[in-house]
């Protein structure tokens, strides 16, 4: 038994998410997450809500709420939600804890100890109309890369690319619009990211076998142009962590908050304090220092591409740079976007489809095995309803759906309600036991190197796999001539019903909660031997057939559901 830590990207708190947020990185960290315990091993699964900055001070007042009020309503909002997509955190946090802002204080005084963080007076926009400073997100103008003409003052949305806001052309205030914008010196606390490249540098090279999408990106930062920056961790604004050197003020830093990229991952580790507080874990520290034990964990971490220079870059600097035994990430899963029906999924214009939408018209496990089994790992993959109606169809219906259909049906019309006794395994039944062995061990190969689609076809042919056996074997027709041989197929079959209650448990947790309710069982033990697993439901053991697991997504919805989510969300 080993111990994992998994985080997933911490969702941003200003309204929800849509089904490419949620496969970028809080669904396969689920997936992960049921997996390892599956296996036995000691898990813990942490997220939580990246609640300040200006966005959510913009959504707040758009809201006509304080901002504080609206953020812990929206994390309501994400938390029930995450609990509808069957999201198994340990604990859902929040970055404006008070664990958070204690820790993130603590990690500006220790880097501030160690020479990595210089007070800069810098020139920055101020707005007279508005009577203040602006923040690089209250800035929109003209990206200076692309053209692209609504490029926000701290990234283009359009190109990638990280802006200052003096970089823009024809900068206005998004607060009042006005274009009346002048540069004011004023101080910033800027982290010397500079100093610490090589140190990252040798660490990212110390790595082995991260996804090249991964360390791509990362060297990418390192090495281009003038390499790795300083960075600016203070912004001028009212919501947020106060800076402060640890537990003392900051002079001249009064009325300023950390940057919200700056306390977010910390919240990593203050969601293991958060957790401990909440009565759910006694020890944060041995998954999260290295002098208390955590240096036998494993921690994975889970994020959209558009997140991997902050997790490789910003926050190893900030934990490298504190000199402190933090435990840093062993393995970094990161994903390319969903597309949505030959476009992107856009929040400002509703396209595509909302997690809330999505629970709304269709249980939790079609949208976790469509998200996964078409997961976007190694390019950009995309979203249609044709797709989706064919996959869901086949895959959950026919193939699943219907093996556990016939299997229950049939044993209870010709059998009763228990696992029939009588017959012997024969060549078919081995023959079908040495290949589910072998495909189980491609299925943990997959999921234990994170490779999602893989995992996922190994899955899907673990269910066809009953299903050919069930055509040939016909235990039907068997049954007129040789009812004992009847049996002993449907006996087998119906261990396979618990069997892939087990397996699928972590792309479809509702529908195996309901196959292993239907065979009355709690044996979630892992398969890991096949010749076993076949026979551990026994003899008059009783089931109940269990309702139709998955309904057939009609030509009439998927019509009705690509016309509803083609954009303009009200
Ligand atoms: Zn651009």
């Amino acid at each position: 038994m080993a111990r994992h830590l998994i985080t997933s990207a911490i969702p941003y708190i200003n309204g929800i998410k849509h089904l490419g947020n949620l496969i970028g990185s809080q669904l396969p960290a689920d997936l992960y997450a049921r997996y390892l315990r599956g296996r036995g091993h000691e898990v813990l699964f942490l997220c939580a809500t990246d609640e300040h900055g200006t966005p959510a001070e913009l959504a707040a007042a758009k809201a006509g709420k304080p901002v504080d009020e609206y953020c812990a309503e929206m994390w309501q909002v994400q938390a029930d939600l995450a609990d509808g997509f069957g999201l198994s955190f340990d604990h859902y946090g929040r970055s404006s804890s008070d664990q958070n802002r204690k820790l993130t204080q603590h990690f500006a005084g220790v880097l501030a100890d160690n020479g990595l963080i210089e007070e800069r007076s810098e020139a920055q926009m101020y707005s007279h109309a508005d009577a203040r400073f602006l923040p690089d997100r209250y800035i929109e103008g003209t990206c200076p890369n692309c053209a692209f003409e609504d490029a926000r003052g701290d990234q283009c949305d359009n190109c990638g690319k990280l802006l200052d806001p003096v970089d823009l052309i024809n900068p206005h205030s998004t607060i009042s619009g006005s274009t009346d914008l002048e540069m004011r010196e004023t101080k910033h606390l800027y982290l010397l990211q500079s100093k610490l490249k090589d140190d990252i540098d040798q660490w990212i090279d110390s790595q082995t076998g991260w996804p090249v999408l991964t360390t791509s990106i990362a060297k990418k930062w390192l090495h281009d142009g003038d390499g790795l920056q300083d960075r600016g961790i203070t912004r001028d604004l009212s919501w947020g962590v106060p800076v402060k050197r640890g537990d003392d003020d900051w002079p001249g830093m009064e009325g300023k908050v950390f940057y919200v990229w700056f306390d977010a991952p910390i919240e990593y580790i203050a969601c293991a304090q958060e957790w401990v507080d909440a009565g759910k874990g006694d020890d944060w520290a041995r998954w999260w220092r290295t002098d208390k034990g955590a240096d036998d964990v494993r921690y994975t971490q889970f994020m959209g591409k558009d997140n991997v220079p902050f997790h490789t870059l910003s926050f190893p600097a900030t934990i490298i740079g504190s000199g402190e035994p933090w435990k840093r990430v062993d393995y970094l899963k990161s994903f390319n976007y969903l597309n949505y029906d030959g476009g992107q999924f856009s929040t400002s214009r509703g396209r595509g489809v909302f997690m809330d939408q999505a629970l709304e018209i269709l249980p939790a496990d079609y949208w976790r095995w469509w998200l996964l089994s078409r997961a976007p790992e190694t390019s950009d993959s995309e979203f249609t309803w044709d797709q989706f109606q064919t996959d869901c169809n086949k895959d959950l219906a026919d193939v699943l759906g219907n093996f556990v259909s016939r299997v229950t049906k049939f044993c209870r019309s010709k059998f009763s309600e228990e696992v029939p006794a009588g017959g012997t395994f024969g060549e078919a039944e081995t023959a079908l036991i040495d290949d589910l062995q072998t495909r189980l061990a491609a299925y943990e190969a997959a999921m234990d190197n994170i490779e999602i689609r893989k995992a996922a076809a190994e899955l899907r042919a673990m269910w066809a796999a009953g299903n050919e056996y069930l055509q040939a074997a016909a235990p039907w027709a068997v049954f007129k001539e040789d009812p004992d041989q009847a049996a002993a197929q449907i006996r087998l079959a119906l261990n396979l019903i618990r069997i892939y209650a087990v397996l699928s448990a972590p792309f479809i947790p509702t529908a195996a909660g309901k196959l292993l309710s239907a065979m009355n069982t709690l044996d979630t033990d892992w398969p890991s031997d096949m010749k076993k697993a076949v026979v551990a439901l026994k003899e008059g053991h009783p089931f109940s057939v269990p309702d139709n697991l998955f309904g057939k997504i009609s030509d009439d919805q998927r019509e009705e559901w690509a016309e509803k989510f083609a954009g303009r969300r009200d």
